[in-house]
């Protein structure tokens, strides 16, 4: 079982690095980002319960968050592990995910962040937003306050990983293919061991 949890600012390639990792080691994705869009576009519950926070670009509260993390995983009984795309950020999600694991005997193998500039990235989102049609994606506004959001509330769990020797990080700009080669790089490591 490997558990990688991918961190990154929004626009560092977090989707579509995992892309290719979740072929290469056979993982089951998780974004939390994509899950919430799904459940928006079908006007689910939880859909209307996020769509506040989201449009805003405001992380959308832990208590619905973790619930929703955790059925998804539920719903991969067989799975031979995971690669959580987006989740934790906040200090409170990564306890609840150390927790929920525990109960079934699993751990997080890594963390690993893809490190870009700030300006780099609000450009590589605007450009996205032009196709990707979201509303996130397309007002600077919104986006620096993810960035403020991250900042304030998932940066603090780099120290919380780096305590429990589960961070690393890797320079994130690059080919796809070299970011590729980077993160596979630690991640192999593990597999070796
Ligand atoms: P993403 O696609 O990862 O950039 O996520 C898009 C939006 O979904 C974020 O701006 C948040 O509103 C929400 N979201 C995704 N993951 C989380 C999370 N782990 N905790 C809280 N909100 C989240």
């Amino acid at each position: 079982m490997i558990n990688i949890v991918l961190f990154g600012k929004p626009g560092a390639g977090k989707g579509t690095q995992a892309e290719f990792l979740k072929e290469k080691y056979n993982l089951v994705h998780i974004s939390t980002g994509d899950v919430f869009r799904y459940n928006l576009k079908n006007n689910t519950e939880l859909g209307q319960q996020a769509k506040e926070y989201m449009d805003k670009g405001d992380l959308v509260p832990d208590q619905l968050t973790i619930k929703m993390l955790q059925d998804e995983v539920e719903k991969n009984p067989n799975a031979t592990g995971f690669l959580f795309d987006g989740f934790p950020r906040t200090i409170a999600q990564a306890e609840a995910l150390e927790s929920f694991l525990a109960t079934k005997n699993w751990k997080i193998t890594a963390t690993i962040a893809l490190a870009a500039n700030d300006d780099v990235l609000v450009q590589r989102i605007l450009e996205r937003g032009k196709s990707s049609g979201r509303p996130d994606d397309q007002d600077e506004n919104k986006i620096r306050n993810r960035y403020e959001e991250y900042n304030q509330k998932t940066a603090p769990l780099i120290n919380y990983y780096t305590q429990k020797e589960l961070f690393y990080s890797v320079d994130g700009i690059g080919s796809i293919e070299e970011v590729t080669r980077r993160l596979s790089a630690i991640i192999d490591d593990f597999i070796d061991k």
